[in-house]
């Protein structure tokens, strides 16, 4: 049986440690079940990396890491380097070069997790996030710097090919899973050119998917909806930074940056995609071995899924609830003091229980 190939790219801060745990959990997968095969190779690129050879990733890094089946991602972000080296270096060249224009961020309370919210209703939705295009675009620029009329123009790339794709994955995505409404973010009553076209293209598509209500709101609205109402939503579309906003914040509603796991997914398959936990490098807890690897795990899981293996998916998340409804092994972010790695431990101790040889 042919092994899944994967990239581990650690990256920096508490990357590495919650990514440890996620392998540690796809390893203890692979001695249990016969049928699954799973080979790592470590890629060392992140800060460290750029700080002792002046570049973040070598220049033929997107090459090396194409042959891969899918890469699995820490976080990047360290205080010696600009955040525009470890973001526009590393991360973008690949979601964009990959063509991984979907981000998928599922917000699902787990059992054994309390909301912020008294509304103790369940929460179980999925943003798409258009990942490769929107405002997060490098055109723009910088004038008259340093005098009093300085400026910074910074353009939003909306096409209409770009919200097509991402419209219609998240229809095919609620039809598939039998969802009646898929809400859209916008902003087109400010945001007059860019989002008049994601409003125009996001209705055209809801014209194939005629069981499929669209639901439009303003961003703004829609955040205090999130909290208002989390209980409605079921499939939800937003553009690049205001998807980046929302999960952060529908991350909140349903335990925290520690439990929110993603994926960038290039839907053709032409392109290897790449999973990551929602939260960056946590600079303000590195090195203390405290960071929550359950965000990680369960992105480990969204890599399964996409692989094929939804059975050992299923699986993962199954015995991070178990871990988590005990609640004897938890971080300090969900009030427990373990340690990451008893925390990586404890699940792939439950998986053996669960996925039996
Ligand atoms: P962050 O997500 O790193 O941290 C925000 C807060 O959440 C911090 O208080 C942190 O301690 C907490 N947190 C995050 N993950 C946690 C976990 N697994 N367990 C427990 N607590 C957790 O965001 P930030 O502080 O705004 O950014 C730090 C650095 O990360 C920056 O350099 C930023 O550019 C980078 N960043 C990288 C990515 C990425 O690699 N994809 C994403 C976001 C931010
Ligand atoms: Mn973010």
């Amino acid at each position: 049986m042919t092994a899944y190939q994967i990239a581990v790219l650690p990256g920096d801060g508490i990357g590495p440690d919650v990514t440890k745990e996620a392998v540690k959990v796809l390893e203890a997968l692979k001695q249990q079940d016969a049928t699954f095969n799973i080979e790592f190779r470590e890629f060392e690129w992140g800060s460290e990396y750029y700080l002792k050879h002046g570049h973040i990733m070598p220049s033929n890094g997107l090459e090396q890491l194409r042959e891969f089946d899918a890469i699995l991602f820490g976080a990047v972000g360290d205080k010696r380097v600009p955040d525009e080296v470890t973001i526009w270096e590393l991360i973008m060249p690949i979601r964009k070069n990959f063509q991984q224009y979907v981000n998928m961020r599922p917000i699902r309370r787990l059992a054994g997790i309390e909301s912020p919210l008294k509304n103790d209703q369940p929460i179980d939705f999925m943003v798409f996030r258009e990942n490769a295009e929107g405002e997060y675009s490098n055109i723009g620029g910088r004038l008259y710097q340093q005098q009093s009329q300085e400026m910074a123009i910074q353009n939003t790339v909306i096409t209409k090919q770009g919200v097509e794709r991402i419209a219609k994955y998240a229809f095919e995505y609620a039809k598939k899973n039998n969802k009646s409404k898929v809400t859209s973010a916008t902003k087109s009553n400010a945001i007059i050119h860019s989002m008049k076209l994601w409003d125009e293209v996001v209705e055209a598509v809801a014209k194939d998917y005629g069981d499929i209500e669209l639901e439009s709101n303003f961003i703004d609205a829609l955040a205090a909806y999130f909290v208002m109402r989390p209980e409605s939503f079921e499939v939800v579309i937003a553009s690049n930074l205001f998807g980046d906003i929302l999960t952060d914040l529908g991350a909140a509603l349903v335990g925290g940056l520690g439990v929110s796991p993603s994926g960038n997914i290039n839907p053709e398959g032409e392109f290897p995609s790449m999973f990551e936990a929602i939260h960056g490098s946590a600079p303000d807890i590195a090195g203390k071995g405290i960071a929550n690897p359950i965000a990680q795990i369960w992105s480990a899981a969204l890599m399964l899924d996409h692989l094929g293996r939804t059975d050992l998916s299923t699986a993962i998340v199954e015995a991070i609830e178990q871990v988590l409804q005990e609640g004897k092994v938890l971080t300090p972010d969900l009030g427990g003091n373990s340690t990451t790695q008893q925390v990586g431990s404890a699940i792939a101790e439950k998986l053996k229980q669960l996925v039996t040889k």
